[in-house]
């Protein structure tokens, strides 16, 4: 066994004999006829977010992209490599999920570092340009909550966040095409670390309201 990685080999064991078997017609089934997804998920690659487990999901629910703060870039074709881009194209056009989810959550260290002053180096170069996609939010939040404590202002960067991606979902001509025949359909979600809660974006009243059907 790899002793750095012990716990993961452990924890790969129990996997082996406990729910891969439970899930083993599941598996070889999702193998023989191929995915189906519901949804794509974009949510932040944070290790406290967990969109299975936070949604109950099963082996073949989610087409997941994570990346740093759940960021959608405007669709933008030229030589780059673009990675979420392709997994939202994969998952609209080739996949056909029907429904697209962002996530963002609760103490996002990639909102938190919008309003850090971070210095180029070659060891942030990549991080400093990606969070570009959040500077509208920034601004947005920064004028509605001046006067706010911190943590008031920062919960409220993550949600305005969300729905900017979501609008940046929309440039996509793939996915603007789909939600206008409406056989594609954008939630924007905010999930809460220390409750566990998740919150979803009412396009309707411009306010996030409790996604729990017990809520
Ligand atoms: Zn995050």
């Amino acid at each position: 066994m790899d002793n750095r990685l012990r716990t993961f080999g452990e924890g790969h064991t129990s996997f082996q004999k406990v729910k891969f078997k439970e899930n083993e017609k599941r598996f070889k089934k999702l193998v023989s006829e191929g995915q189906s997804p519901k949804a794509l998920f974009i949510g932040c690659s944070d290790s406290r977010v967990m969109p299975a487990m936070i949604t109950g999901s099963k082996p073949g629910d989610l087409f997941i992209v994570r990346n740093i703060g759940n960021f959608v870039a405007p669709f933008n074709p030229n030589s780059d490599y673009h990675a979420t881009a392709s997994a939202i194209e994969y998952a609209v056009s080739i996949l056909e999920v029907s429904d697209i989810i962002v996530c963002g959550h609760s103490h996002c260290g990639a909102i938190a570092a919008l309003y850090k002053d971070m210095q180029p180096s070659p060891e942030n170069i990549h991080t400093i340009k990606w969070l570009e996609l959040g500077a509208e939010a920034k601004k947005i939040a920064s004028i509605a909550h001046k006067n706010s404590e911190k943590e008031v202002m920062l919960k409220y960067t993550e949600q305005i966040s969300v729905v900017y991606q979501l609008d940046n979902l929309l440039s996509y001509p793939a996915v603007k095409k789909r939600v206008e025949n409406n056989t594609l359909f954008l939630h924007g979600w905010h999930y809460d670390l220390e409750s566990g809660n998740i919150d979803y974006y009412d396009d309707e009243d411009f306010d996030f309201k409790p996604l729990s059907m017990q809520g």
